[in-house]
């Protein structure tokens, strides 16, 4: 709730900036038990920082998160060692995070092993992680770099399901990968949410594969949340100026077929360090008038479950 992230900068990509960046600036959302959020946006509008802040693995600059009604964003101890039980988060990157002087079954092991589960059970469960993410128990045996990238990213995401969780944040999981792989990956993703009742926060640059995965879909902006929908109506109900710029952008609306480009919307993203007055979209919107320059649009409802941000919609 009204989540906010402000950076003093010099921060990885905002390098050099010196005024603050307002990485997540005001974002409310709700995700429910077993259900899939995408959340797009182009790089730097605060996707990752938001699945971040979700994990705790940031902490809020104001806002407060609230699993089951209850506040976690001030947990710490035994409580924080649980969240990082039941919130887990996979990166973009698989090869970058797995450790390669280690075996997979070693890896995949590991976060059992450091919730004291016994060495008997940890092999039998690495196993079952193995033969659920489409590899096979022997591979326990094997070292990262004798896997392929979209194997890679299945040992990743059996290292995340080890404990259990009821929330797996994916930031561009499938981003780095060839476009053949990225569809077993996503349908892997699927098959997974399916059997296993887990929620995704599925962070993405890729409309087509948040569409293919979602059941509701966040447009972030600059820190912002501009609109907010249920994914059947994405290409048919989108209304926000940027929404519509983004789908433009998608070539093939089936992730099978997509050649890896990424959405190109007229114009740069504003500096994040000093987002423009107004809509901060206006400076790129086509639709913008004089009153976008100077009033903040709210987000509003104008449908059901349907939120947009713009004067105009
Ligand atoms: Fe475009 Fe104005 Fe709507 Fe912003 S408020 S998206 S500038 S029309
Ligand atoms: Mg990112």
């Amino acid at each position: 709730r009204e989540l906010v992230k402000h950076y003093a900068g010099k921060r990885g990509i905002f390098a050099g900036h010196r005024e603050k960046v307002r990485a997540v600036d005001g974002v409310t959302f709700a995700l429910a038990r077993g259900e899939t959020l995408g959340l797009v946006g182009e790089s730097g509008c605060g996707k990752s920082t938001l699945g971040r802040l979700v994990v705790r693995l940031e902490e809020p600059t104001a806002g407060k998160i609230l699993l089951a009604g209850e506040e976690i964003t001030g947990w710490t101890g035994r409580k924080l060692r649980e969240l990082r039980r039941r919130f887990q988060i996979i990166f973009q990157d698989s090869s970058s995070s797995l450790n390669p002087r280690r075996t997979v079954g070693a890896i995949i092991e590991e976060p059992l092993a450091n919730f004291g589960v016994a060495k008997r059970e940890r092999q039998e469960r690495v196993a079952e992680l193995l033969t659920l993410v489409g590899l096979g128990p022997g591979d326990a045996w094997k070292y990262p770099h004798e896997f392929s990238g979209g194997q890679r990213q299945r040992i990743n995401i059996a290292r995340a399901l080890a404990l259990q969780p009821e929330l797996v944040i994916c930031d561009e999981p499938v981003a780095s990968l060839d476009v053949s792989i990225r569809a077993q990956i996503l349908n892997l993703l699927w098959e997974l949410k399916k059997q296993l009742g887990i929620s995704y926060l599925f962070i993405s640059h890729d409309l087509a594969a948040v569409n293919y995965l979602a059941d509701r879909v966040a447009v972030m902006y600059l820190g912002k949340i501009v609109e907010l929908l249920p994914a059947e109506g994405l290409v048919s109900q989108a209304r926000h100026p940027y929404s519509r710029a983004l789908l433009r952008a998608v070539p093939e609306p089936d992730p099978r077929q997509r050649t890896g480009q990424k959405p190109v919307v007229r114009g740069e993203p504003p500096d994040p360090a000093k987002p423009p007055a107004g809509c901060r979209f206006h400076p790129r919107c086509p639709d913008a008038r004089d009153v976008c320059r100077q009033d903040e649009p709210v987000l509003k409802e104008v449908g059901e479950g349907h939120l947009v941000r713009c004067h105009f919609s």
